[in-house]
């Protein structure tokens, strides 16, 4: 039997946007991601991408990555049928099997753009609804609240006929809204701030600090990893991965020990916000909750924040610890995320890190290095990694 799959957009992300921008995108990125699963044709017609996979596509797996892609509100499997009732009756149960076996209610819902068809609509419903209720005698008709919709479209090629709708991911298509740069480490925390901002039609591109020989190649291919999971929901991603050893050193053996993280977030900022500038990325990302670690504070915040003038987006601001630890688990990044690997921000951390620490008084400790200096040549060592899904 042959199937397509519908697409569905809904209204959500249409307000401020033109709508076929909008739809070119979707559609683009509905076409990258199921490229390496053979040649798909696409149409599309009142907010529906209607997806007519090759013979040979694995629909379980086109279904998969489907509800991976932002933007997608419901996606639906239709068998397609010729324009004759008689055989649409006589497939129909076998079809419908899976969908109707478990349920108590349902509902017929017919569409026919296909004027030249015999059956009016309200027929096609009546006779439709009359066969399902022969093959599954178990089953009622509730038209108000039915536990499962039946739809049957008559159009110009073909009849297609539907009952499961499956939930897509929601969200915006990723590029829709810009490119932002998230500070991916390789805990729980920053990988699924990086997914919240790719299902507003973010880009994620991401940058990481690495601080050999005290973080280890291993703590390195552990966040490579993170940006390849993360792929399935962003795309495409640009991993930039910066040195970050002499940067440390400089303010472990020049600074004062409490401001050491603080002193150290903030260099970690200027360097995103240059590679941002550079790679016209018009936003941070980071994982950052308030309360959650000492550098996590009010005053920590404001003082990371102060040395950045692009936004820095922390969608988990709010969120408790467990609450991203289920999201990190739904996204599939957990059990990555908990490889016991050495991160640099657990380098030469203070004994008692200051939890109120103040402009002025960092600032005072900057002049004791050569920060310029320092962050140029960090920025001269990144190296850049395509990653994609
Ligand atoms: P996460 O689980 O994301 O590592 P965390 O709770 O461990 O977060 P911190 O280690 O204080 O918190 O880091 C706060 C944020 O700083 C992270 O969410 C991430 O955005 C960024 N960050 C931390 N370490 C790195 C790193 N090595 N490279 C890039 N960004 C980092
Ligand atoms: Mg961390």
């Amino acid at each position: 039997m042959k199937e397509i799959i519908l697409v569905k957009y809904g209204e959500i992300a249409l307000k401020g946007l033109n709508k076929s921008t909008f739809e070119d995108m979707l559609q683009k990125n509905i076409k990258r991601r199921l490229k390496k699963l053979g040649t798909f044709g696409f149409y599309r017609r009142q907010s529906t991408i209607y997806i007519t996979p090759p013979e040979e596509a694995d629909i379980d797996e086109v279904i998969n990555r489907l509800q991976k892609i932002f933007g997608i509100s419901a996606i639906q499997r239709c068998a397609v049928f010729p324009k004759d009732f008689s055989v649409i009756a006589e497939h129909a149960p076998e079809y419908l099997r899976e969908a109707l076996e478990g349920a108590k209610t349902f509902k017929v819902e017919s569409k026919r753009s296909d004027k030249a068809f015999p059956m009016k609509t309200p027929e096609i419903q009546q006779e439709l609804g009359a066969v399902i209720l022969d093959a599954f005698p178990h089953i009622g008709v509730d038209v108000h609240e039915p536990e499962v919709t039946v739809r049957l479209e008559i159009r110009d090629n073909g009849a297609y006929l539907s009952a499961l709708r499956i939930p897509g991911a929601g969200g915006m298509p990723v590029g829709s809204s810009g490119k932002s740069l998230l500070m991916l480490s390789g805990g729980i925390d920053s990988p699924v701030a990086g997914y919240m901002m790719a299902k507003r039609g973010l880009i994620v591109d991401c940058i990481h600090y690495v601080s050999p020989p005290y973080t280890s190649e291993r703590a390195r291919m552990k966040v490579e990893a993170l940006c390849e999971k993360l792929t399935d929901w962003c795309g495409n991603i640009v991993f930039y991965c910066v040195p970050f050893t002499e940067l440390q050193e400089a303010l472990r053996d020049n600074c004062p020990e409490e401001l050491f993280t603080v002193l150290m977030r903030r260099f970690m900022m200027r360097i995103a916000e240059r590679v941002a500038r550079r790679t016209r990325c018009q936003a941070l990302v980071t994982g950052e909750s308030i309360g959650q670690v000492a550098s996590q504070t009010m005053d920590g915040l404001t003082c990371t924040n102060a040395v950045c003038s692009l936004p820095v987006f922390r969608p988990l601001i709010g969120f408790d610890k467990t609450e991203i630890m289920d999201y990190a688990e739904r996204i599939g990044t957990y059990e990555t995320s908990i490889l016991p690997y050495e991160d640099c921000c657990t380098i030469f951390t203070p004994r008692h890190p200051q939890t109120k620490p103040r402009v002025d008084q960092l600032e005072q400790s900057e002049t004791l290095l050569d920060g310029e200096a320092l962050i140029e040549r960090a920025l001269t060592g990144i190296e850049v990694v395509d990653i994609r899904p």
